[in-house]
């Protein structure tokens, strides 16, 4: 029973609408709120019984536009500074249409999706300087493309065996170190791998919000003493609270004296290697045995678009590499092609997120991604500048970056509520978070619409929701 439309005509002109629809929506974004709080009528439209009889195109192309479409988080939007987001293009927008048209299945095969993923491949292999016995895998995000290095790490330190026994007692001396300001899916990778989140060890940051390379050495040093067995240290290339890129050099070869894999998390941070401005504080980052980075943060990519990348693609293989009957390989044929994708993660059946980045790169080419992304960091220090200008707030870290976290000079209560009060006027959406135990407001700069004027805005919003909080504070008793 097919599910094709039987009129095919009908269908066409329905599918143009709701193309035209979505160019509409991204041609017309800038007037539109950031992000509106959802009425409990629009939440309610989601929760009915299973259907059973068929609707029509046209009526849930009608229910997305007015209950789903003006209700997302509003990352697209240029006013958008909350979180590390990134805004999507048009360009991602169509080929995402292409991928889902083609339905490919990228697990493995002999097909030109995957040589598609391949080119990729070989792009970011020359991008971060490493060789063409690298590999690297599409994944969903840099959380599981962080897990994927830690159990390659882990293959390496106890060896291929430990896919079939399992930790084991050496499993339970391996510790690893990653810096106080890394992202909490480090922590959820070495849980995942059944290393245990305490085996984690959260080394000191400085002024600057980067590892405090002497304590990772003392660390490593007590560690020894204490009979346990380091086998990892996870550098960050741009943290997520403020920005800042660890000293990737010096890790290196604290990683190399003790033979130490050398993983670099550099979600939104990496890709900084497309603009030569931004590449020299990256400096190191080809140093590292694997790098997890997002395509669809700076990158632009639609969601979700996650990428790791291994220098030794050998031991990545080992590490997911299992035989099975019906995923038989041969020379010619469909089963062509031999190791797979799915020879490198855990995942089997995967969609053609290669497509939408091969489309971004092809078509804005990697000098004006990388224009885009050094624009970010100007527009960043612009803001910081403008934010030390006015006497009623403060610059509460240095912007390494993109991300500029400030506060209005007054209580954690009052900077929540400024940040509350202006994500609710859907003028712009700052983040919040805590630096040094305080709560601070955030502006991450990571979407290629955003402009100074953009910025502005925000800052007017701060100053102005703030002086309203504050006399009402002032007002009560
Ligand atoms: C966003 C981010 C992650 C998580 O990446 P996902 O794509 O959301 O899984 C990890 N580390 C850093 C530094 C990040 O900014």
């Amino acid at each position: 029973m097919s599910l094709d439309p039987d009129d095919w005509h009908d269908f066409r002109q329905h599918s143009h609408r709701m193309l035209d629809d979505m160019l509409d929506y991204l041609e017309t974004l800038r007037a539109r709120p950031v992000w509106q709080p959802i009425p409990q009528s629009v939440r309610d439209e989601f929760t009915q019984a299973l259907p059973r009889a068929p609707g029509t195109l046209p009526a849930a192309h009608a229910q997305f536009m007015q209950s789903v479409l003006p209700y997302a988080v509003g990352n697209a939007h240029p006013g958008f500074f909350g979180w590390v987001h990134g805004g999507g293009t048009p360009v991602g927008m169509v080929a995402e249409m292409l991928a889902a048209g083609l339905n490919a299945n990228l697990g493995g095969r002999d097909q030109m999706p995957i040589e598609v993923e391949h080119q990729v491949v070989q792009w970011v292999r020359e991008l971060f300087q490493f060789p063409d016995s690298a590999s690297g895998l599409f994944v969903t995000g840099t959380s599981g493309a962080n897990l994927i290095a830690v159990l390659v790490a882990r293959t390496r330190a106890l060896g291929v065996a430990v896919r079939q026994h399992g930790l084991g007692a050496r499993g339970e001396l391996l510790v690893a170190y990653t810096s106080a300001a890394a992202h909490g899916c480090i922590a959820q990778a070495m849980d995942l791998a059944g290393l245990g989140v305490s085996a984690l060890r959260m080394i000191a940051v400085d002024a600057d919000h980067r590892m405090d390379t002497a304590a990772l050495e003392r660390a490593i040093a007590a560690d020894l003493a204490a009979g346990m067995q380091p086998f990892l240290i996870v550098g960050t290339a741009g943290t997520v609270d403020v920005g800042a890129v660890d000293p990737l050099p010096q890790i290196a070869a604290i990683a190399a004296r003790h033979q130490l894999w050398f993983h670099v998390d550099g979600a939104y941070g990496a890709l900084g290697m497309l603009s030569a401005q931004v590449a020299p504080q990256l400096a190191g980052i080809e140093l590292a045995d694997s790098i997890a980075f997002d395509f669809h943060k700076w990158g632009q990519v639609p969601y979700d678009a996650g990428f790791i990348l291994v220098r030794d693609g050998d031991l990545h293989h080992q590490t997911f590499a299992a035989p099975a009957a019906y995923l038989q390989r041969d020379s010619r044929g469909m089963g062509a092609g031999s190791p797979w994708p799915c020879d490198f993660g855990p995942d089997l059946s995967r969609g053609f997120r290669a497509l939408k980045t091969w489309f971004t790169i092809t078509v804005y080419g990697a000098d004006q991604l990388g224009a885009m992304i050094a624009e970010t960091c100007r527009l960043a220090r612009q803001f910081a500048a403008q934010v030390a200008a006015q006497p009623e707030l403060e610059l509460m870290a240095p912007v390494a970056l993109n991300i500029v976290c400030f506060r209005y000079r007054a209580s954690d209560a009052i900077n929540a509520e400024i940040a509350a009060d202006i994500q609710q006027s859907g003028i712009a959406a700052p983040s919040t978070t805590r630096i040094n135990g305080v709560l601070v407001l955030r502006a991450a700069i990571v979407n290629h619409r955003t402009r100074a004027d953009d910025l502005e805005v925000l800052l007017a919003a701060t100053l102005s929701f703030g002086a309203q909080r504050i006399a009402t504070a002032q007002e009560q008793p």
